[in-house]
């Protein structure tokens, strides 16, 4: 096999806050893929970086009275210890606020450019004339113009559902400030991006982004392309466009040049010569170019990005690989049920392996949210690394150890066996290159049963009874030593911590997989050592606990580059109109069971209820459809058959999606933590509540 050369990336975390589980699944995810290619003879390089720019780090080093470069060094430093704590092997680990990232920026920018890429138009945009910025849709709040509801976001309404401009907004307010904001006119730089379309579906359909996600692409291509904003005004924490002064590039433009921007630093300070940047960034070489990311910022990676990197003579990407989000306990992660868990508090409390473990042995190709499940956590590590796989070894090396001064019979007890587990190296790469883990993990964790079920009917404890110093006790012990050692070697890439302490235990050299063709004999191997203890409930308890404690109080500081913000946390907010009981007793308040939740097109707020509302005295059913502003918090499936609490007397309310005929009740600050009945509430449909 000859050797291939790969560069591979995960996506760039913002250097605005912690780094947390999601960050670390799909650091796992791609690490994984890395160990295996390099364990395979591979030059395989994977870079990283900080994703450093932006009006939410720049904002947020103001509120902190801190220069952003300050911020952003100490929130690098930050990720860099949590990714190494979970082993992740980074080649190389830098920032977008660097030196190469605005070289290689400006000079992308220019080709764009010169390529005739670039639009220029005039657009109008809120503005804040306190803190003389622009205000992004997520800066202002006001009231709906179709609803009516107060503190509404500048895009769309939560409660009704519509979108609109922000400047459609009643009464809007600058999230920063407070003030009322005023429109002004500015000049915006556009990339143009339908000039690639032809290009881009060639590429799609060339196989670089499989499955679900290739379709979605298929149909936004369908509806075209868009020209995209790229440049943002003064203030603006990041690269000035050249030539332009008061212009900056947007946040996500640089971002992907970070990729290349790590790249090119570690070839600057390497001495390795195959490290040539333009070999592997310039068509026609034989390098292989990979990203790993999350489903959420796939449009940046398959549409801007490669249309960018073809404009500007660059290589498109083999593929990019999507995967879903990370949900613990079947929901979103929540900071208040003490499940949104930073990497630092996870390492607080557990080994970073029991985790690397769980989430491959969850993962597959695919874009499905994974599951922590933390019950399920404790139980699986615990029967299949401690349970199953050490066992074998510890079952094994004391009889070596004891009875023949650590050193392994010159042949094999069952060579069927280690034969067997042996062949199915070239099937355990190709599931692993596949980013088939859970599949390989399956297939190891048969041959650890095969190979404990082999002990079991051997029963070396009881040949050793007989005969301390029995050739029989020797062989037997010997192949479950070589099981071992092939078992803990194809699980190197997950357990690369265990997989050392094995070639440790094993006085070998560091497992490749060719040498998997070989077997461990007459070879005196060091004293056994536990390779790995049990995870303890009450760690994971501790975790949860630690992580509930460190959200309590704090106000959410984490305003991500492309995400909502929680604006006005603290006080509480004016109390509306007094009423009297006699009015509150006309809301008719009721039980309702959720029979079917579906998403709703064009509105990624809001969900679409049928209600179980109970029986007429006829005997009829009753049954509701209500438009509800929960989906950041429940995802369709979790709320079939769920109780929820409905305003039933409500007057039916046209929107643009249809006839809401209710409203479902909830309470939480919003985003991941928004409150319904508590599935045990033991009420029924049609229940009045009073
Ligand atoms: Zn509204």
């Amino acid at each position: 096999m000859s050797q291939r050369k790969i560069l591979v990336t995960s996506a760039l975390p913002y250097a605005n806050g912690g780094i947390h589980l999601g960050h670390i699944m799909e650091a796992i995810q791609a690490d994984i893929w890395v160990r295996l290619q390099k364990m395979r003879g591979h030059q395989c390089i994977y870079v990283c970086a900080d994703d450093a720019h932006g009006t939410a780090i720049m904002l947020s080093a103001r509120s902190q009275g801190i220069s952003p470069e300050e911020l952003i060094d100490r929130v690098q430093r930050e990720h860099e210890r949590d990714y190494a704590g979970f082993r992740i092997g980074f080649d190389n680990f830098h920032s977008t606020h660097s030196a190469e990232n605005r070289e290689l920026a400006e000079s992308i920018y220019l080709a764009l450019e010169a390529n005739g890429h670039i639009a220029r138009r005039n657009i109008r945009q809120l503005f804040d004339p306190e803190k003389k910025l622009f205000l992004a849709d997520r800066y202002i709040t006001g009231t709906c113009p179709r609803c009516g509801a107060e503190e509404q976001y500048g895009d769309n309404c939560e409660v009704c559902g519509s979108t609109y401009s922000p400047a459609e907004l009643i009464n809007p307010k600058s999230a920063l400030s407070g003030a009322t904001p005023v429109e002004k006119e500015s000049e915006h730089f556009f990339f143009t991006v339908p000039a690639f379309s032809g290009m881009l579906r060639e590429w799609i359909d060339g196989g670089a982004v499989h499955g679900a996600v290739a379709n979605k692409l298929e149909e936004w291509l369908g509806e075209g392309l868009q020209d995209w904003d790229i440049s943002r005004d003064a203030p603006y924490f990041g690269f000035e466009i050249p030539g332009n002064p008061g212009k900056y590039f947007y946040v996500w433009l640089d971002a992907p040049i970070g990729y290349m921007a790590s790249f090119l630093n570690l070839c600057r300070r390497s001495h390795d010569e195959s490290l040539d940047f333009d070999a592997w960034w310039r068509p026609g070489g034989d390098s292989e170019l990979y990203h790993f990311i999350g489903k959420d910022i796939v449009n940046f990676h398959t549409f801007f990005w490669p249309a960018m990197l073809a404009s500007a003579g660059y290589r498109a990407p083999n593929a990019v690989f999507v995967h879903g989000f990370v949900t613990v306990d079947g929901t979103k992660m929540s900071k208040s049920r003490g499940t949104f868990i930073n990497a630092s508090t996870y390492l607080n409390h557990l080994n970073p392996e029991y985790l690397r473990y769980y989430l491959a042995a969850k993962l597959g190709p695919g874009i499905d949210d994974l599951d922590l499940n933390l019950e399920d956590f404790v139980q699986r590590v615990n029967a299949d690394l401690v349970g199953k796989l050490v066992n074998i070894a510890s079952r094994c090396a004391g009889f070596i150890g004891k009875n023949f001064a650590g050193v392994l019979a010159d042949q094999l007890d069952n060579a069927a066996l280690i034969d067997e587990i042996r062949q199915a190296a070239p099937q355990i790469a190709e599931l692993y290159e596949q980013r088939e883990y859970g599949k390989a993990i399956r297939l190891v964790m048969a041959f650890a049963d095969k190979a404990n079920q082999y002990l079991n009917e051997r029963k070396p404890w009881e040949i050793a009874k007989a005969d301390r110093q029995s050739p029989e006790l020797r062989a037997i012990c010997t192949t479950g030593i070589n099981a071992f050692r092939l078992l803990a070697g194809y699980l190197k890439p997950v357990l690369p911590a265990l997989a050392e302490k094995t070639e440790e235990f094993l006085a070998i050299a560091p497992l490749a997989w060719s040498d998997f063709d070989s077997l461990l004999l007459d070879h005196r191997i060091n004293r056994f050592q536990p390779l790995m203890t049990r995870i303890e409930a009450k760690a994971v308890e501790a975790m949860v606990e630690e992580s509930r404690q460190s959200w309590n109080g704090g106000h959410d500081t984490e305003l991500e580059a492309d995400g909502e913000t929680q604006a006005g946390a603290g006080a509480t907010e004016p109390f509306a109109d007094e009423i009297d009981i006699a009015a509150f007793a006309k809301v008719d308040l009721r039980v309702a069971r959720v029979i079917e939740a579906g998403l709703v097109e064009g509105a990624d707020k809001l969900l679409r209820l049928r209600l179980d509302l109970g029986r007429e005295a006829d005997g009829a059913a009753i049954e509701r459809t209500v438009f509800a502003g929960i989906r950041s918090a429940y995802s369709p499936e979790e709320l079939d058959g769920r109780l929820v609490v409905v305003v039933a007397n409500l007057k039916p309310r046209k929107m643009k999606f249809g006839v809401s005929e209710g409203m479902v009740l909830a309470a939480g600050p919003g985003g991941g933590d928004i409150w319904l009945l508590h599935p045990d509430s033991g009420a029924k449909p049609g229940m009045r509540i009073s």
